[in-house]
């Protein structure tokens, strides 16, 4: 499973995109999205959410 984001609480800020390793998270539209195949479930984005709105 690779991180998935929730769209209602994601507020666009950008801070998993910095935390990813792999560069596998994008803004489009203001929302994060994890690129189809990219994650290696590392985890390191979930922390770095202000609205928890990253889950594995
Ligand atoms: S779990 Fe790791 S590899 Fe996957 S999107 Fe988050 S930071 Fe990137
Ligand atoms: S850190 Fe959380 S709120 Fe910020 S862009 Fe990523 S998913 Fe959205």
């Amino acid at each position: 499973m690779a991180a998935t984001i929730n769209q209602e609480t994601c507020v666009g800020c950008g801070s998993c995109v910095d935390a990813c390793p792999v560069s596998a998270i994008k803004i489009e539209n203001d929302k994060a999205v994890v690129a189809d195949g990219e994650c290696i479930e590392c985890g390191a984005c979930v922390g770095s959410c202000p609205t928890e709105a990253i889950s594995l």
